[in-house]
């Protein structure tokens, strides 16, 4: 079975944009051999024979096209996550938000909002955060990354400014929140929550209900490789996203997701282009009627340990639902490829009551098969140790839930 976001009707017109990136991609030395002459972007039929990019593919065809923008600056950002070398794509000014905004108004010119995502370094959310609020006329604060000790004093301004607005990473504005609740501040005027860059964090609900009371949230799905995909509003679920008419989604028969790129203004050569997250297409329960895409998250949330894979993400989650804890990561420890031990990382919620680390230790190890078979001769290898913050990417404020250490 493989679906796709748009009908043959609505994506025809658009196909010549896609068919352009398949003559671009066949102009790549090292790609042309992937597509034979006899596979074409004609329809979506003719997509769905291509062969899916990987982030390395982008890379490679960037490398050799080096894109520029016809009538503004070409921007480059970086791309990929924490690990390995960084890599580049590039976006013409404006980011494409013009057709985002064209679907999705969660601003408008009465809003103050609060732009949170970390600007420089090459990280795009925030320019294109600042874009779409630009097209929508509000004021903007470009508040940027701020380190610890500065959210109280900027929370006391916010308040001050009757802010309605904040964008940021679910993991940034999960701090902001936590500050707030636990410094007993409050956002009474805030309404608006956008955010981008990683799943929605369930426990930030909870911060918002004591926070900002009338806050709800506003999504936005994308990578730095196919800019805004898709959105959602606070009648939506949290990991579903309505995709955009210029963006073209797909999933094949191994649930992996896949964009095309179909602005005639895309730099990027987008074409069945993977971000590793599976996903569906499926009905939205706002009760829109054309398929939205649910984003069942990253396939590589299971590693292996000792040669038992192990689910890092509920293992986290599992963690994150004991009682005073607000955060939880795993650091995965190897020599020579084997695992040494396995540390899980955990902040507090705030300063009573503290979480009963002992206890969450027992649990974990009883109820994880996983940890209890692999660490069943050195239990000491795993540990859970408090932690002020969570290991995260300076650059964009982005934490993963596991970390891989190699010993020497
Ligand atoms: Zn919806």
């Amino acid at each position: 079975m493989t679906a796709f976001s748009l009908s043959p009707e609505a994506a025809a017109p658009r196909l010549h944009v896609a068919r352009r990136t398949l003559e671009r991609l066949r102009g790549v030395p090292a790609l042309a051999a992937r597509y034979p002459y006899h596979l074409d972007a004609d329809s979506l039929e003719g997509l769905a024979q291509l062969p899916p990019l990987a982030r390395d593919d982008l890379n490679t065809a960037l490398a050799h096209l080096e894109p520029a923008a016809d009538r503004s600056a070409t921007w480059l950002f970086q791309s990929g996550g924490s690990t390995g070398a960084p890599k580049v794509g590039y976006a013409p000014t404006g980011f494409y938000m013009a057709g985002v905004h064209a679907h999705w108004q969660p601003l408008d010119r009465t809003d103050v909002f609060v732009n949170a995502w970390g600007a420089g370094r090459m990280w795009g959310a925030h320019f294109l955060a600042a874009a779409l609020a630009d097209l929508s006329g509000c004021r903007i604060i470009a508040l940027g990354s701020v380190t610890k000790d500065e959210y109280g004093p900027w929370l006391e301004f916010l308040a001050a400014r009757r802010v309605t607005a904040i964008g940021g990473t679910p993991s940034v504005l999960r701090l902001w929140f936590a500050h707030a609740r636990a410094a007993g501040l409050r956002l009474p005027s805030l309404r608006k929550v956008l955010w981008l860059g990683e799943a929605w964090q369930p426990r930030l609900d909870d911060d918002l209900a004591a926070v900002a009371p009338e806050a709800r949230r506003w999504g936005m799905f994308g990578s730095t490789e196919t800019w805004v995909v898709g959105t959602n509003t606070p009648h939506c679920r949290a990991d579903t996203f309505h995709p955009l008419p210029h963006q073209l989604v797909h999933t094949g028969e191994d649930g992996l997701l896949d964009f095309t790129a179909l602005d005639p203004a895309v730099l990027n050569p987008v074409l069945r282009y993977r971000t590793g997250d599976a996903g569906e297409l499926t009905a939205c329960p706002c009760g829109r009627p054309e398929p939205a895409m649910r984003v069942l998250g990253r396939r590589d949330s299971v590693v292996q340990v000792r040669g038992l894979g192990l689910d890092v993400d509920e293992l986290v989650a599992r963690a994150e639902r004991a009682p005073g804890v607000a955060r939880a990561q795993v650091v995965l420890t190897e020599r020579g490829g084997r695992a040494t031990g396995l540390e899980l990382l955990v902040v507090a919620a705030g300063p009573a009551p503290a979480p009963d680390l002992e206890r969450l230790r027992t649990e974990l190890f009883t109820a994880t098969i996983t940890l209890g078979t692999a660490f069943q001769h050195d239990p000491g290898s795993f540990r859970v140790r408090p932690v002020d913050e969570l290991v995260s990417n300076g650059r964009t404020g982005k934490t993963a839930a596991l970390i891989v250490r190699e010993e020497s």
